[in-house]
């Protein structure tokens, strides 16, 4: 079937302006939050209920015609990056809240539904949904489950994994699948596990049924400025060490406070190598206590400068820097590339201090932004893609600095998925039969591969042509790289 049939086809159950084909209608389109890759679709499809969603998929599985999912757009890895041969799937229509019930504490969502409006409907019945990634003005919910997005609150909270119950999914056959369910634990495969962090690979998700969570008392963060890096990775592994579980533990290095500050005001000290943020919620006197203990920590860690939240107005002035770190990157430089590699907390400072050699080597800045708990770094790489050669050796750069979190004994990502960007790292994070496994799963939902093409998991003759070795966690491969 050519484009122009396609749309015909679509057009008998849509509206002629649900179904996008001009080149100028497209374009909006043709990259997600990773600019650096661009690609225009064959059409675009803006269904507004699940029947239209099952109908598209129908036709498209039938004429063997490759379907990439869209939420907002947001994603950071290229994973909604489109096919040239195929429909972009928007779900963007699809954004009510279908239900929410306080007393079991859960809402039943379309998947276009925007992270934070959730929250902001719950609010009434004092309850949020938990994970807040910093984009969650703008990303979907649908997209937060194909990612298993995590964010500042996710250390103590847990991901979107751990804070969903249900959901529908449309297979590529435009089949319904109803996964997971009310209970702790259910008969069967995991499959709500499996689809969480699938990247559009597996199936479509039409519905989400989240758990709410109650707004805590009360919430008070803790800004410790460190003189050296080195200090603050050991003041974060203190605060794990002593039992204390923060709701969110934040660090940035010094030339990320500094462009945050010059553009937030959040009265970030910038003469400090890195500050960290550690926030408390719960009880008021639990916070009293916990707040204490973080600021004793802080201070036998060797912080420079402590400040403890007065009020709320503080408590959100502090984290407003954390939250605009990467608008900031955007501000001091014409592009940046968002990296996304997680790590042992204990060899945060050794990752660091590698970043920091990679950035003298290639002549490139380096902001380091990242959730300290999970030692899920974001280094940003700032560069200009209107300098010849910049962008390729950016990508060398970052994919250096995701071999040096494999070999921290970490992974290639904490909470942006693979997509497109990490593709080549897969093969060296994952061994042969590994991959096998994964290429297993997704023939069993997908056989055609139809499916968001070329995301997430690699052939196993990419990894062939790319050459990657496979990379033992700790162990030493790359000896121009730190000894971990
Ligand atoms: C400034 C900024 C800050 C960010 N901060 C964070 C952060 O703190 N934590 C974090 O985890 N991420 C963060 N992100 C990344 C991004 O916002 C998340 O990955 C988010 O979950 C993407 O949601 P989306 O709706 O934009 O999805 P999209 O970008 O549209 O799609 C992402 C992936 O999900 C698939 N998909 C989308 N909807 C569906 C569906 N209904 N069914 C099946 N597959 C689907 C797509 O095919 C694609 O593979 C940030 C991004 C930006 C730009």
């Amino acid at each position: 079937m050519n484009s122009l049939e396609l749309v015909t086809r679509l057009r008998t159950f849509l509206p002629p302006e649900a179904v996008l084909h001009e080149k100028e209608d497209l374009r909006p389109y043709e990259c997600d939050g990773l600019s650096a890759y661009r690609q225009t679709p064959m059409i675009v499809a803006l269904p507004q209920t699940e029947d239209e969603v099952a109908q598209i998929l129908r036709i498209c599985h039938a004429s063997k015609i490759p379907v990439v999912a869209r939420g907002a757009g947001t994603g950071l890895s290229g994973g909604a990056l489109p096919h040239a041969e195929g429909v972009l799937l928007s779900l963007a229509k699809l954004k009510r809240i279908l239900e929410l019930d306080p007393v079991a504490r859960t809402a039943r969502v379309q998947p276009g539904v925007r992270n934070l409006a959730i929250s902001e409907a719950a609010a009434n019945y004092g309850l949020y949904y938990a994970p807040d990634p910093s984009s969650q003005i703008a990303c979907s919910i649908g997209g937060n489950v194909a990612e298993n997005s995590g964010g500042v609150h996710c250390l103590k909270y847990g991901l979107t994994v751990h804070n969903i119950l249900e959901l529908r999914v449309l297979t590529i056959e435009g089949e319904l699948l109803e996964i997971g369910g009310g209970g702790l634990d259910a008969a069967g495969y995991d499959l709500l596990a499996l689809m969480t962090g699938s990247e559009g690979m597996l199936g479509i998700v039409t519905e989400v049924t989240v758990k709410l969570t109650p707004r805590p008392e009360k919430a008070q963060v803790v800004l410790a400025a460190f003189d050296d890096i080195r200090k603050a990775g050991d003041a974060v592994a203190n605060v794990i060490a002593a039992g204390i579980i923060p709701a969110g533990m934040e660090m940035m290095d010094k030339i990320t406070t500094r462009a945050v500050e010059e553009y937030i005001h959040a009265g970030y000290n910038l003469e400090a190598a890195a500050i960290l943020l550690c926030e408390s919620d719960g009880a008021t006197e639990e916070v009293t206590e916990e707040i204490q203990r973080v600021n004793e920590i802080m201070k036998q860690s060797g912080a420079i400068e402590i400040r403890t939240s007065r009020d709320e107005a503080e408590r959100l002035r502090f984290w407003a820097g954390r939250k605009a770190a990467f608008p900031a990157a955007g501000r001091v430089s014409p592009d940046y590339y968002c990296m996304d590699g997680t790590i042992p907390r204990k060899n945060l400072a050794k990752v660091l201090s590698g970043i920091e050699a990679l950035s003298a080597e290639y002549g490139l800045r380096c902001m380091n932004v990242f959730h300290a708990g999970d030692g899920n770094l974001h280094p940003l790489i700032l560069y200009d893609a209107n300098r010849p050669g910049e962008l390729e050796l950016t990508e060398e750069f970052g994919a250096k600095i995701l071999q040096m979190c494999i070999q921290a004994g970490g992974t290639i990502t904490g909470e942006h998925g693979v997509g497109i960007e990490k593709i080549n790292q897969m093969c060296s994070q994952f061994k042969t039969g590994e991959l096998e496994m994964f290429h297993a799963v997704k023939a069993a939902f997908d056989p055609d591969g139809l499916l968001n093409p070329g995301k997430a998991v690699p052939t196993l003759r990419r990894c062939a042509e790319h050459g990657a070795m496979h990379v033992h966690r700790g162990e030493e491969k790359f000896p121009e790289l730190p000894r971990f």
